[in-house]
């Protein structure tokens, strides 16, 4: 369904689970199965439990590389519905054949299809954690294999709200797929170390990374890191190979470690420090000169301001820029290479003594980005959504209703000394500070 924002340009999203799916020429429950199992891009909202939405031009993205791949668009289930089984269901005026042809045709297509589906190839398909193993089953849920660690694992720390396991081409060889596993020890806070680690789909272990170094900042910040996010950057364009890019955040949620590694060997090719918590990390390549982007998210601890920064992989290195005199300032002999900063004002609701806000989530889509910054710690709290183009030029801004009632309880309460005024989220706008950096 079309629909129109107010300033009359046409909007190409796609708003519920009904609307892709007709979209798709599917059922909603194929849809599902299609996020589920095979990456079609449905987004959610953020704070929201259920509402989703899509955009049109990444859905036709995703089905002409789907299609590329041999596969159809169907009602069936997703990983099976390949060309082969479905070519002679598309041999549109079959009417000419003799019906015992037709019969045998038939007959034949299902020996092949029953044939094909038994010996088709075993790949993981969906991990789980055990006590202190991580087990992988095909579709059909049978185990394929376990990879057993000498610790334990932090089980709740494998929930589907935790970014945790990544599928995808490790080693330019796409007719394998590996994948990345964050291994988190049930001593991670007496001191044990999370790794990321790399699996072949046989369940070799392929590499492991261990994020994190002692770093001067003010005072000295221990090597022990969490990884909150993690992506395969694809060999696509300037990116000849594939690589992985981890952010990390001391277990003190300041400094940042955003790191690129060899998909390959695992080695660490580069790394950028950030004085701050950045938990959020996607890879876009958000200009389309044929160079990835790294978007990184959350607080900057100097400006005290929820910051978004836009690293190129193939540069990336130095500790961020902090005011001057500011105790947050990483030691690194390095200048910052990035290619843009972006910083978020903070609001008059700060005076409540919220020590900074933060970019809670960001949302990629054709024309720019979305991203959503919280004015407390409460991710369903007060926010605002501020959108970007993709030349990061900030073109809207919207407060949550959460926003407007804080602001007004505020006001009730005497800390705000004005009534909530909506010109006030306008003028915004003009506060965004974008850095290009050369
Ligand atoms: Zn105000």
């Amino acid at each position: 369904m079309e629909s129109s924002s107010p300033d009359g340009t046409a909007r190409n999203d796609l708003n519920t689970w009904q609307e892709i799916a007709d979209y798709l020429r599917v059922s909603v429950r194929a849809a599902q199965l299609y996020e589920s199992r095979s990456g079609l891009p449905v987004r959610r909202l953020s704070g929201g439990k259920s509402r989703v939405w899509a955009y049109k031009a990444e859905i036709d993205e995703w089905k002409r590389a789907w299609e590329a791949r041999g596969h159809q668009i169907s009602e069936e289930d997703p990983e099976t519905s390949n060309l082969p089984e479905k070519e002679e269901g598309a041999a549109s005026p079959a009417t000419k054949l003799s019906p015992t042809l037709l019969v045998s045709v038939v007959a034949l297509s299902v020996v092949i299809a029953a044939i094909a589906y038994l010996y088709r190839p075993r790949q993981p398909f969906q991990f789980g954690v055990e006590e202190r193993s991580v087990v992988a089953r095909d579709r059909d849920n049978r185990k394929l294999w376990r990879h057993g660690f000498p610790e334990p694992l932090q089980v709740p720390a494998y929930s589907t709200r935790e970014q945790w396991v990544e599928r995808g081409d490790l080693d330019a060889r796409p007719a394998t797929l590996e994948f990345l596993f964050k291994y988190v020890p049930l001593k991670f806070h007496e001191g044990a170390h999370m790794e990321l680690w790399a699996f072949t789909e046989d369940g070799r272990v392929k590499w492991r990374f261990v994020p994190g170094k002692v770093v001067r900042a003010g005072s000295e910040f221990s090597d022990h890191y969490k990884i909150d996010s993690f992506s395969i950057v694809p060999a696509e364009g300037a990116v000849r190979t594939p690589l992985v890019a981890v952010s990390s955040n001391h277990a003190h949620f300041f400094p940042n470690q955003t790191a690129i590694i060899d998909g390959n060997s695992g080695l660490l090719l580069r790394e950028y420090w950030h004085s701050g918590y950045l938990g959020h990390l996607k890879v876009s390549d958000l200009n389309g000169d044929r160079v990835p982007d790294i978007l990184v998210a959350g607080v900057n601890a100097g400006y005290g301001q929820a910051a978004l920064v836009v690293l190129n992989p193939l540069t990336l290195e130095g500790a961020s820029g902090q005011p001057a005199g500011s105790s947050s300032q990483i030691h690194d002999p390095r200048p910052p290479r990035e290619e843009a900063v972006v910083r978020f004002p903070r609001t008059c609701t700060a005076k409540s003594g919220e020590p900074h806000n933060r970019v809670s989530d960001f949302v990629i889509h054709p024309s720019g980005l979305d991203v959503h910054v919280s004015e407390t710690h409460r991710d369903d709290g007060p926010s605002l959504t501020y959108t970007l183009d993709r030349n990061l030029k900030p073109v809207r801004v919207v407060a949550s209703d959460a926003f407007v009632s804080y602001h007004s309880q505020l006001s009730r309460d005497g800390i705000l000394k004005h009534a909530f005024d909506p010109r006030e989220v306008e003028a915004l706008l003009d506060q965004v500070a974008v850095e290009r950096k050369p």
